[in-house]
């Protein structure tokens, strides 16, 4: 017998889940109207299959405000510059907010400790947009640190708030509140992590033990996939990151009895029904259990 087990996490999370449905809806009210042209800020998810489908319903995707002229523009669930959402306001764009409800509590208590006074130590990778975004959110003049040396070195402040990016691992985050206590006489601390990320890792990694082939799924764009792959493939050699089904081969399985399915929190469950069907025409003729891990 054949047996297919998908993690229980595979795929969106609640947040992913919330901003494509808010796409959804505003394409699904708003399509064909030349005056409303709906917008995404970047990429919704970091999923080229599934940012296709998004287009294809009207949803056009630009990398600043400054390409938008006029109509609607959503934000994704990894939020935006408190700048960038000024700018639009300033132009008289509609705004579909479908920022994560985690990445808003971050930056929230960002702002509020800048405003109390506290210099603000954010545990994340000050590239990536959601950082931005929370670091737009504290006030100028305060003093912000995103590495240990910087809180090493932060001087004046006598108090220090931290917040985390949402996907960090605890451990990091305890990395920075250790070396805040030993620099600050006060510190607060936000535990902003969400635990979609731990969760997902958790699953696919105790998944990979048990299968004899193991897939990964989402774009090659998305960070989460990649870092789950990695993980599945420490434990597991034959992990195979893949974005279709398309990509799937005979020997890619050949010999497997049992094999692992597990997805970022960007991929469509679409795609992972996708897999799971090519899987059985493989298999054609044999006994198939098809369950879910965990
Ligand atoms: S990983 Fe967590 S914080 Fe990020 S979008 Fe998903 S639910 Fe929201």
């Amino acid at each position: 017998m054949k047996r297919i087990l998908i993690a229980r996490s595979a795929g969106f999370c609640f947040g992913v889940k919330r901003a494509i449905s808010i796409a959804d809806e505003t394409a699904g009210r708003d399509r064909g109207d030349p005056r409303e042209p709906i917008h995404s800020l970047g990429p919704i998810i970091h999923n080229p299959q599934a940012v296709e489908r998004l287009e294809k319903k009207g949803i056009r995707v630009v990398g600043s405000v400054e390409e938008i002229t006029c109509g609607k523009a959503i934000i994704r669930s990894h939020g935006v510059t408190r700048s960038d959402r000024a700018a639009l306001e300033k132009k008289r764009i509609s705004i579909i907010d479908a920022t994560c409800p985690f990445v808003t509590k971050a930056q929230d208590h960002a702002r509020m400790l800048s405003r109390e006074g506290y210099a603000v130590v954010v545990v994340g990778d000050p590239n990536h947009p959601e950082v931005k975004s929370i670091i737009s959110y504290i006030e100028e003049g305060v003093p912000v640190c995103t590495s240990l040396d910087e809180i090493a070195g932060a001087k004046g402040a006598r108090k220090a708030g931290v917040v985390a990016q949402t996907t960090q691992s605890f451990d990091n985050l305890m990395a920075f509140v250790a070396e805040s206590m030993r620099r600050f006489a006060e510190v607060r601390v936000f535990n902003t992590i969400c635990n979609a990320t731990t969760l997902r890792q958790e699953e696919s990694t105790g998944l990979a033990g048990k299968a004899d082939a193991m897939f990964v799924l989402g774009g090659y764009n998305s960070a989460n996939t990649r870092r789950l792959a990695e993980i599945c493939a420490a434990i597991n050699p034959r992990t195979h990151h893949i974005e279709t089904e398309e990509e799937v081969t005979r020997s890619m399985v050949a010999g497997a009895s049992v094999v692992g399915v597990t997805a970022g929190a960007s991929t469509p469950q679409w795609i992972i029904d996708g897999l799971v069907e090519r899987l059985k025409a493989l298999w054609k003729g044999e006994e198939i259990e098809v369950s879910f891990y965990r």
